[in-house]
């Protein structure tokens, strides 16, 4: 999916795409594992299969052994879900590990998913990598 480098980036910060999530997205280095969570809720969003697996942990739970069938759910879950909001809670951070707990907002046609997730991130040499998540 093209999107437009002016458009309000899809992880709700209110800034310009290209001035957000765009340069993570084009393989730029986070930071901060916030931030690698905002990229990877507007991946989802983009559909961005690719850099959502690229930004998962090699021991993560969520990854599936057949990485066609990973890469055709989550383009699945983009084209069925409306990304309506997501609002950051809490992040802390130690030296190779982190949590995220966030709120995102989405909707399955008329169906509410939102859901809020402490999510953990390792740190993997000089990047950050999302582990795994505990929904609330
Ligand atoms: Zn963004």
């Amino acid at each position: 999916m093209k999107v437009p480098p002016n458009a309000p980036c899809a992880c709700h910060s209110g800034q310009k795409y290209k001035r957000c999530c765009r340069p993570y997205h084009r393989g730029a280095q986070v930071g901060q594992p916030e931030l690698l969570m905002r990229a990877r809720y507007a991946a989802f969003s983009y559909g961005l299969a690719a850099y959502v697996m690229q930004t998962t942990h090699p021991s993560s739970p969520s990854i599936e052994a057949d990485p066609a069938a990973w890469e055709r759910s989550i383009l699945e879950f983009a084209r069925d879900t409306r990304f309506a909001g997501l609002e950051v809670e809490a992040a802390s951070a130690s030296e190779n590990e982190a949590s995220v707990t966030f709120r995102a907002m989405l909707w399955q046609g008329e169906r509410d998913v939102s859901f809020t997730e402490r999510s953990r991130f390792l740190r993997e040499g000089d990047r950050w990598l999302y582990h795994s998540g505990v929904v609330s």
